[in-house]
């Protein structure tokens, strides 16, 4: 039996805008300040932020129409990819 397809979200400019209205005022973006580090948005396509010193605060990614749309889970992309 084949493994179940792993979820690919396009790294478009649409999906980059939607993803700047909850990454960005999200707790662990402000505190970690994500915006210095690489990829700086869409972690769920980019993969997680280069930034090593990282706690789980809160993810807001549970709103996002990306989020929603492609039936992601757990969030924190920005931590765990
Ligand atoms: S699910 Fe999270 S990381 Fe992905 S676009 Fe939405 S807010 Fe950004
Ligand atoms: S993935 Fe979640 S925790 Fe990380 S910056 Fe985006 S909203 Fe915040």
């Amino acid at each position: 039996m084949l493994p179940p397809k792993k979820t690919v979200i396009e790294d478009t400019e649409e999906n980059r805008q939607i993803c700047r209205k909850y990454c960005t005022i999200c707790p662990n973006y402000k505190t970690h300040h994500l915006e210095k580090f690489s990829p700086t948005e869409l972690f769920c396509a980019q993969g997680p932020s280069s930034c090593t010193d990282k706690k789980e605060i809160r993810c807001f990614c549970f709103g996002c129409e990306v989020f929603l749309k492609n039936h992601l889970r757990l969030g924190y992309f920005c931590t765990r990819g």
